[in-house]
């Protein structure tokens, strides 16, 4: 395979030109140079396209698509999306103070997680938040509560678990009876009267989110089925419900997987959704993944070769610490020169980066024909990248750069370690 007809996996901004990898119309290895490694670089044309995906196949529906902030939150990333029209799923007071900075419209957002604080609550409401997914009995009592001591009404969304299994990996896995997420099928009608009957809300909707990753539709239509049943239920209770929202939760391509496009998601749900006779609803979707993670890569320099008795390894300057799938989900991700060469021989490798953990590693088995000081793409980075990224090793978090066209922004700046440390203290002396 030739680096100009290998196909990248995810994103037609990315492609090689020649030897050169190019993000839309820029090298990426002139990136790298220009900015410094570690880098992330995102495709604004990738972003806008997987959010169109979505909106066509919504076309001509009372419905809004909420970006999964917590994919990639970047100012600018919500900037471009919030322009586009997207409203906002947000997990925590933080998250929402980035939406409005960013120019994100709060009659847009809707507030999920289980754990959200009465300060946060309180945030939220004093902001005009759309909704609240709710996610326990709990919260719902709570949520009244302070709803009524600011003298608003906090309209909600009963989150609940419909126990399907995504077919996803443990940790991103959300619709089981075993996760801590949503409230379980059974308690779902005794909590919606539950709500209706609180003084403080207001009943919304209903909410679901069964994972992430998700690469078919099946485990999506059976939660569909078992949310619709539940709408049923509760309006025959006398408690109207106005809007379905079914999460996010679509699988992009890292290697060879085939998940449905959003079209073909949206398409079938609705289908479904009008067959049942509730094509009246507002539609809400909660996409985080499938709109940035095929947008972005992380660029990263190769220090050292180091070949071995039982492994060669690939020491690269981006480690765990700025990309945390692999250590975590053991999770694939691509991984290709910026430059292609014929000069060296490819080499059998584990590429890693310089934290102190054998478990710091982006790629493993990988073939690449690198020589130290050449730049490495890791592709599919745009989402769960830099948003989980830390500062491990006391290592500065990477810098981040938007491209569209042939023009590149710097989102973020490179951390420096003075920052690192900034708010810490040294106590008295003796
Ligand atoms: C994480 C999350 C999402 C987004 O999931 P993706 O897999 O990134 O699409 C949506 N809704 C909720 C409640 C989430 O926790």
């Amino acid at each position: 395979m030739t680096a100009s007809t290998m196909t990248l996996p995810g994103s037609p901004h990315l492609a090689y030109r020649g030897p050169q990898l190019f993000i839309e119309d820029l090298a990426v290895a002139d990136l790298a140079r220009r900015f410094g490694t570690p880098l992330y670089v995102y495709s604004k044309a990738s972003m806008l396209a997987a959010l169109s995906a979505y909106q066509r196949a919504l076309k001509g529906r009372d419905h809004l698509v909420c970006y999964a902030v917590k994919a990639n939150s970047n100012l600018a990333v919500l900037q471009v999306f919030a322009q586009a029209g997207c409203g906002f799923d947000i997990v925590s007071s933080g998250e929402l103070h980035r939406v409005l900075a960013a120019g994100g419209d709060a009659a847009k957002v809707v507030f999920s997680g289980i754990g959200k604080t009465r300060a946060e609550m309180r945030h939220a409401l004093e902001a005009g938040v759309m909704c609240f997914n709710v996610e326990s009995e709990a919260e719902l009592e709570l949520l009244s509560d302070v709803a009524s001591g600011l003298g608003r009404t906090a309209r909600v969304s009963l989150r609940v678990n419909p126990d399907v299994d995504a077919g996803t990996h443990p940790y991103i896995s959300t619709g089981l009876k075993g996760n801590k997420f949503g409230i379980a099928h059974e308690r779902a009608l005794a909590t919606y009267r539950r709500a209706a009957a609180l003084p403080g809300l207001e009943v919304a909707g209903i909410d679901c989110h069964i994972g992430s990753q998700i690469t078919d539709t099946t485990p999506y239509l059976d939660a569909l089925d078992r949310v619709l049943d539940l709408v049923e239920a509760v309006e025959a209770a006398g408690v109207p419900v106005h809007h379905l929202d079914l999460g996010g939760g679509l699988g992009i391509t890292y290697t060879d997987e085939t998940p449905p496009s959003a079209e073909t998601l949206v398409q079938q749900l609705l289908a479904r959704i009008d067959a049942r006779g509730h094509g009246h609803r507002k539609v809400l979707f909660e996409p985080g993944r499938s709109l940035v993670g095929n947008a972005g890569v992380l660029v990263s320099e190769v220090l050292y070769l180091k070949p071995g008795e039982q492994k060669n390894f690939c020491i690269v300057d981006a480690a765990m610490n700025d990309l945390a799938r692999p250590a975590m989900y053991e999770a694939f991700m691509g991984i290709v020169p910026c430059v292609t060469r014929d000069d060296v021989p490819a080499t059998h490798c584990d590429v890693v980066g310089p934290v102190c953990e054998s478990g710091d590693w982006l790629g493993r088995d990988r073939d690449l024909a690198v020589a130290s000081g050449d730049f490495v793409a890791v592709l599919s980075a745009g989402a769960y990248g830099m948003s989980m990224a830390s500062n491990y090793n006391t290592r500065g978090r990477a810098a981040e750069v938007l491209v569209s066209g042939s023009q590149a922004w710097l989102i973020r700046e490179r951390e420096n370690p003075a920052e690192l440390f900034a708010a810490e203290r040294l106590i008295p002396q003796g």
